[in-house]
Parts: structure tokens; sequence; C-alpha cells
């Protein structure tokens, strides 16, 4: 399942302003917020899809990585759908904006704005856990993409009872205690002037899960989750970056039946490499070359991620000097096979200079010192 395009979730061109987007999240959530359509599924994945989308291109820093890096794509064998892209964030803005759309009786909103903590909305629905992993990559990995493979021990649907938690399906009665919503209002005196509002707290008796189970299945002991150790493969688009998160959408913990997954995070660490320094999209290396090939200059080879290539270099180059080498640095985004472009390689020079000689050299050396052309003024 491919994610959809966060600019084509708003509906605005890749070069919207700020405004533009701010106001074309207004308007999507004025549709598909889930006040507006209560029990809706569909709207929910709609503003969940805006929510997102927002928190994303709201944030200066983040817009730019997904403009460089898009959405990050997941191996169809592990079940699950698309990736989440980066870090979620900009709470505080969507928040600000929730409350100037629907008023201030929208206190407690908490982590609504974006994704599925159903806080504030009828029945609620069990999310589970998110689970956060760290992934190293070496730069020829960064470089290509690669595949790899992630252990994780997660909670999962027990097996015995289906994740129903009993076996029997008589035996799972609504909760008295908050019938069955999960949730316990409790009224306050309303924030801004607004009248009353209500908080919400998870009901205490049932956990949250609007149920009571008789007879609990013993392998789950009624929990109707079980840890089970699962490896999955996942796909790393070439370009990441140290630091990026990645959000593989359904792969965390479950929650029992009837409840959706939390998601996986994966943290991007890359390794560090013996010959090559990264920035951006950009690698640095040194060379080291002769003293007569500096003042001859002529043909190098340079070592690069995947081989090495010929360089040129002037006569007369002295040490210090960096030649870039177009096109042997790092792919500068996730589409890179669609004819994204790639950085450079910036090659530092340093000429040799020998720390001893053989009596045969001095000769040389003597020569040298005579010379005109080495006469420094
Ligand atoms: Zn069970
Ligand atoms: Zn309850």
């Amino acid at each position: 399942m491919a994610k959809r395009d966060y600019y084509e979730i708003l509906g605005v061109s890749k070069t919207a302003s700020a405004d533009e987007i701010k106001k074309a999240f207004r308007d999507a959530a004025m549709k598909w917020h889930p006040h507006k359509n209560p029990g809706n599924k569909e709207a929910e994945e709609k503003y969940k899809d805006a929510a997102e989308a927002y928190s994303v291109l709201s944030d200066p820093e983040k817009r730019k990585k997904y403009d460089q890096f898009g959405h990050a794509g997941v191996d169809g064998s592990a079940g699950s759908g698309g990736f989440g892209g980066f870090e979620s964030g900009g709470f505080n803005d969507i928040n600000d904006i929730l409350k100037d759309l629907f008023g201030g009786a929208f206190s407690g909103f908490g982590g609504f704005g974006g994704f599925g903590s159903n806080q504030d909305q009828g029945p609620r629905v069990a999310r589970g856990r998110d689970i956060r992993t760290r992934v190293n990559l070496t730069l020829e990995e960064i470089a290509n993409g690669c595949e790899k493979e992630i252990t994780l021990e997660r909670n999962r649907p027990c097996p015995d009872c289906n994740g129903v938690g009993t076996k029997n399906p008589n035996d799972v009665k609504t909760c008295p205690a908050c019938n069955g919503t999960g949730q316990i209002k409790q009224q306050t005196r309303g924030l801004f002037g607004m009248g009353m509002g209500y908080t919400v707290s998870t009901c205490q008796q049932c956990g949250g899960t609007g149920k009571l189970v008789e007879n609990p299945c013993r392998k789950c002991s009624g929990s109707g989750l079980v840890r089970k150790k699962e490896t999955l493969k996942v796909n790393i688009p070439a370009g990441v970056e140290d630091g990026v998160q990645m959000v593989v959408r359904g792969e965390g913990h479950s929650a029992g039946k009837d409840g959706i997954n939390g998601d996986l995070l994966i943290v991007i660490q890359e390794l560090e490499h013996e010959n090559f320094k990264r920035q951006g999209p950009n690698l640095l290396t040194s060379k080291k070359i002769s003293i007569p090939q500096a003042i001859k200059g002529g043909e190098i080879e340079v070592k690069t991620l995947d081989g090495s290539v010929k360089v040129k270099i002037d006569a007369g180059t002295q040490s210090g000097t960096v030649v870039k080498v177009k096109g042997k640095g790092l792919p500068t985004g996730n589409n890179f096979s669609f004819g994204g472009s790639k950085g450079d390689l910036y090659v530092q020079i340093e000429v040799f200079i020998p720390k001893k000689m053989s009596w045969r050299d001095r000769d040389l050396l003597e020569k040298m010192e005579n010379a005109d052309s080495f006469k420094v003024d």
C-alpha cells in the first residue's frame, strides 16, 4: 500500500507557503475531524492523515527532510502497509488550530492531534504501544539503500483465544462502570468562558477496553495478548540521514481484538567510515600525492564508496587543495532510481613530504636545494 504524498493529502502544491498549508489543514480539520463525524472511521483516517501531513509540512526542518527523502518504504512481506515518514510533532500548533475551530471545550486534547490516541472522542479504540528501535547503517548501505532484518519482541493477539481474552465470546461483558466506552467523563468548569467542559480519564475497572472478561484464557490471562519474538524485513531507502526516524505503520505492539497496532519507529544511526566523512549528500575524503605528482599534475586514482575514480589534478597542486568529483556522493532523495540526483565527493589533496630519506636520495635533495625552481621568494 503506497502512502500518499503529504502535499497531495492537503491538496497544496509543493511550493505552497506556510499560510497556504495552514489553511489547507484547517479546511481538512473542519471537514474530517472526529468531532464533526462521530463514529465515522473513514473521516477519522482522513483527519489523521491530514494531521500527520500538517505536522510535517508545518515544520520547516521536517518539511525539508520530507522534500528530500519522501516517505520511506517497508517490505510487503512484513504485513503492514505504508511508512509514516518522519517523527510526528507540531501538536501545539494543531491544538491551537483546533481550539480556534471548535472552541475552548477542547481541553485535555493531548495527543489526539496526531496519531490515533483517540483521547477525546466516543468509544475508545485501544491502540498498541509504539516500539522504538535503532538501525546501524554503513555509508555503503546508505548510498544504495538496503534491506534490514529487525527482530522485535512485541505483543501479538493470543493464538488460543484470538485476542479476545477468553475462549467463549459470551464471557466478554460490557464494563458496567463505563458502559463499554472505556472512559470516565467528569464535568469541569469550562475554559475560555465557553460554559461547561469535561475531562476524560481511562476507566479503572476495565483498563480502558470497555469490556470485562469472565473465565479468562489461560495462555494470556485474559489480556488477549502474548509476547512474541518476530523478525521483519524493512527497506531502508537510499540517502537517509543519521538521526532520522522512520515510522513503519502498524508494526508496533498489538492492542488485542478490535484494537489497532502501534507503530514501529526506526531511528537511523550512521556508522563511522574509515575513508569518508559525510556532509549531507556530500562525502569528504583525503588523498596523498607525491611531490613530483603535485608539481607535474596529471591523473590520480581516488577511492569512492563503490570503487574508485580517476581524477585530474593541475600542475602545481598545493597541499590542502580540494578537488570536487561530481556525483560521487550520496543520493539526495529516495527516488534516486527515478532520476534523483547525487551529492559530490570532495577530495582534499595532501602532498606527501617524506620524513626521512635514503643516502642515495640525498643527492636529489641537494639538487633541489640549488635549483631555481625550488627557491622560495
Ligand atoms: Zn488468550
Ligand atoms: Zn470500564
